[in-house]
């Protein structure tokens, strides 16, 4: 087991970069016979994990449960609207967002040491894990599939601008893209850009418009559609 990146690999060789397919919303482009390959070697994986007992079925599959039912990404967007809303918590989130983030009492394994990331319109700020799969999991929850997959951690480091539009976002040539490597050491997480039109929301609703994808930076937050 690494110490450098946590449990959550997805390891790979360096030969798998290049023959990584072009779309890095790699999710909704796998073969059934890919998710049969991806899926047996995981329930392989298990199987040694749990033979060799190193760890417990049971254990593990209410800790899947946890992330999957209880904690998502809507931890992250009370924490963006926090921000949007308090001027003085968002000085304490870019300063210390470990922190920032614990005073709303969200914390946790793989969040120890949490970076915010703020968007403006001068900076777009994208985050990935080049050699793994690290994420901040009590913000966000478990990281999609695509985050994970070579063709974005690749693809993303050398060319952020075209994955982005593969997304949906065109950030200007005038804006800075700076792509932060998340690492077992340090989570990144993109405080994005309020969007305009809301300027009358409270804090609640404001936490109901962050999508997961925009505090990894793939995505705006967009205006809701009755407000434009
Ligand atoms: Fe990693």
């Amino acid at each position: 087991m690494s110490t450098s990146h946590d449990f959550d690999h997805e390891h790979d060789h360096d030969h798998d970069r290049h023959n990584a397919p072009p779309d890095p919303r790699l999710e909704h482009h796998l073969s059934p016979e890919q998710v049969h390959l991806l899926t047996e070697r995981v329930e392989k994986i298990e199987a040694l994990l749990v033979g060799k007992g190193f760890v417990d079925l049971a254990t593990l599959e209410k800790f899947a449960a946890t992330y999957e039912n209880d904690i998502g990404p809507l931890n992250g967007a009370r924490v963006v609207a926090k921000a949007w809303t308090d001027s003085a918590y968002k000085q304490r989130l870019l300063a210390n967002a470990t922190a920032a983030i614990a005073e709303l009492g969200i914390s946790g394994m793989q969040g120890e040491h949490m970076v915010v990331v703020e968007n403006t319109p001068a900076i777009h700020n994208v985050v990935v894990c080049t050699l793994c799969s690290c994420y901040p999991w009590p913000v966000l929850g478990l990281p999609p599939t695509w985050s994970k997959m070579p063709a974005y951690r690749s693809r993303v480091a050398i060319d952020p601008r075209g994955v982005l539009r593969e997304f949906g976002v065109e950030v200007p040539d005038a804006s800075e893209v700076r792509v932060w490597d998340s690492s077992a050491e340090i989570r990144y997480m993109v405080l994005p850009e309020r969007p305009p039109g809301t300027e009358h929301f409270g804090e609640e609703e404001l936490a109901t418009l962050v999508p997961r994808d925009a505090m990894i930076g793939v995505a705006k937050v967009q205006t809701p559609a009755t407000e434009r």
